[in-house]
């Protein structure tokens, strides 16, 4: 059976980092929202967010609480989005060594806008959203990362207008280098949501 926005039950990984950010949209979209740091807070869940902060924190935080292979069976099942910190842990390859899920098929590098523009925001244009009509949506990059390669199955939904891809959708897996979390502009929480309620179909 479809799940609906009024029936399903999204977590948002709460180990470190945004997650707040991410648990009062869905709130405000009407979306029963669990934080999860225990393998039993995936219990029936429709969906995952893992928020931006610091991979290396939240990839050694879900190795010390046992969630790195109930994560795994977990994204195997059911849609999961990365944000920023979440898109580095998703990915099969970041070129360093560090805890990863590595469950999608994108060469990530981190930190990739250098120290000097640490945090800025940007206009993009995201076919995937605009429903047919052309509404940039603000995207805030904080030490981002970006794709380098996306391979697969997985294609690239965003770029900059330089070409760098900074968004990314693999089946029902989803990642963007940004915090769409940061703003007021709700339509990629509510993309996600649609991803998760067209899986459950
Ligand atoms: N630079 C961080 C990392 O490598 C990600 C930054 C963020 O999530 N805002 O994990």
């Amino acid at each position: 059976m479809a799940v609906t926005w009024e029936t399903m039950k999204i977590g948002v990984l709460a180990l470190q980092g945004a997650f707040i950010e991410h648990s009062e949209i869905l709130r405000r979209l009407g979306v029963e929202t669990v934080e999860v740091r225990l393998p039993a807070d995936l219990d029936g869940l429709d969906g995952l967010i893992i928020p931006g902060g610091e991979s290396t924190t939240i990839g050694k935080l879900a190795e010390i609480y046992d969630l790195m292979d109930p994560l795994r069976d977990f994204a195997a099942a059911k849609p999961v989005w990365g944000t920023c910190a979440g898109m580095i842990f998703m990915a099969k390859e970041i070129g360093v060594d560090q805890p990863l899920l590595g469950v999608m098929d994108i060469a990530v590098e981190r930190n990739a806008f250098g120290r000097q523009v640490d945090s800025f925001e940007t206009p993009l244009e995201v076919a995937v959203l605009n429903n047919g009509t052309v509404r940039p949506f603000p995207a805030i990059f904080i030490r981002a990362p970006r794709l380098l390669a996306v391979k697969g199955q997985a294609e690239v939904i965003a770029r900059m207008e330089d070409g760098t891809a900074v968004a990314a959708r693999e089946g029902h897996w989803l990642v963007t280098a940004f915090h769409p979390e940061l703003t007021n502009d709700d339509r990629f929480h509510q993309y996600f949501l649609n991803v998760v309620s067209n899986s459950g179909l």
